[in-house]
């Protein structure tokens, strides 16, 4: 779950981090108001949007007064910034910018561990300074059991190169956004630019918070970070529905029941289209869990066929507390739910209780979308190969 600018400014402040005042607003007659408030000679108006690169994408302009910074705020509010459309703007107090530098802290899946970067050449394109001068970038792995402590802010300062006289201030803020990090389950923290001001103050001035959705059970808080605006319409829809569904960017809709089936069915989805023209691979993930009725199977189907890129569905089940009959069910039920909403073939492999019962139901029904395959490699291989004829 990722927040939006405003809020990591917040969580910043509660820990103590170093950042500069801010106030949101949704019309220019807010964004005035702000910056009159503010009082400050220069401010900032930026945009509030869940993606980089506002700054070049023109969501990031000062202004030297209020009505500046209302006309500055009817420039950038309905913008379009990487397909989010900016609703909000924050009206900050301008920072008078000696350095910019580059601070991250984030969970590191491949290692199992965290992973802090840091680089005195901050501020807008750390992915191309990343490429093209790795050595500017200082990796240093965070051990999660110890955590972004003194020793490791030092450490992580000296990797980055920072002149002597700036280390101990840098350092301090970095044990307080690995604070930030471990207080609120972050997966990522990210600030750019971290700044020096003119002042010889570091303050942050961006930042980038994803909060670990797992952990939404312990912060009742994170309720106000709720935003459907920024998920995809078709994750809202299935979990209006509680359905585990993730939208994913293939051409093979896939349905199954529980996860670790769910899981090796779109790498053997993605293995079988990986020799096939276009090479479709799985469009999404849908866990229907335990018991598939028919409504839930009737909602799954509903969901990826209501997906614009599913060419071909994959619906892989093996039946245990629930039979394959009964899915066999949920399936010839739900297609006559569906009625004409239902239009791009079905592939089905049913496996475990009750399995001849349940296929024998499927031919009786003949659907002529339907069409049943014994083993789960062969079922994938065929839904990839509908999906890429129907490209
Ligand atoms: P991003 O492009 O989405 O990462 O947005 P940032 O918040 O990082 O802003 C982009 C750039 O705008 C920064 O790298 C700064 O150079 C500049 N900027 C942001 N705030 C201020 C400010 O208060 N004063 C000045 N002079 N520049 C700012
Ligand atoms: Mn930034």
């Amino acid at each position: 779950m990722d927040l939006f600018e405003y809020q990591a400014r917040d969580l910043f402040e509660a820990h103590g981090v170093p950042v500069l005042r801010g106030i949101t607003a949704q019309t220019p007659e807010e964004a005035g108001a702000a910056a009159e408030q503010l009082g400050t000679p220069v401010v900032v108006v930026k945009a509030q949007v869940k993606t980089g690169g506002r700054g070049k994408a023109g969501g990031v302009k000062l202004a030297r007064s209020p009505q500046e910074a209302a006309d500055r705020a009817s420039e950038i509010l309905g913008m379009d910034i990487n397909g989010h459309t900016v609703e909000t703007v924050m009206i900050a107090e301008g920072a008078n910018i000696a350095e910019e530098y580059y601070f991250s802290l984030l969970l590191d899946r491949s290692s199992r561990s965290y992973l802090a970067m840091c680089s005195k050449e901050g501020g807008m394109d750390i992915e191309t300074l990343a490429v093209e001068r790795p050595e500017a970038l200082a990796r240093v792995e965070v051990d999660p059991l110890v955590g972004l402590d003194a020793a490791k802010a030092d450490e992580i300062v000296a990797a980055a190169g920072f002149a002597e006289a700036d280390r101990a201030e840098i350092a301090r803020v970095l044990v307080l956004l690995g604070e930030v990090y471990r207080a609120n389950d972050a997966t990522l923290v990210e600030v750019n630019p971290l700044v020096k001001t003119g002042e010889g103050r570091i303050v942050a001035l961006d930042g980038k918070v994803s909060l670990d959705a797992n952990s939404a059970f312990r912060h009742p808080d994170w309720a106000g970070y709720a935003d459907e605006s920024s998920d995809d319409p078709l994750e809202v829809e299935a979990r209006s529905k509680n359905l585990n569904y993730v939208k994913l960017d293939g051409s093979v809709g896939i349905i199954g029941n529980g996860a670790g089936l769910v899981m090796s069915t779109l790498d053997v989805v993605a293995a079988a289209g990986a020799d096939l023209p276009g090479q479709p691979k799985p469009a999404n993930f849908l866990d229907i869990g335990g018991g598939a009725s028919a409504q839930v199977m009737a909602d799954g189907l509903d969901i990826i066929l209501s997906d614009a890129q599913v060419k071909a569905v994959f619906v892989n089940v093996f039946g245990g507390i629930t039979a394959c009959s009964e899915v066999a069910k949920g399936i010839i039920d739900a297609l006559a739910m569906l009625g004409d909403r239902a239009t791009k073939p079905i592939v089905v492999r049913l496996d475990g209780n009750a399995v001849e019962i349940g296929r024998h139901m499927l031919a009786e029904a003949a659907h002529p979308l339907v069409e049943v395959r014994e083993t789960m490699d062969d079922a994938a291989r065929r839904a990839a190969e509908l999906a890429a004829a129907a490209e």
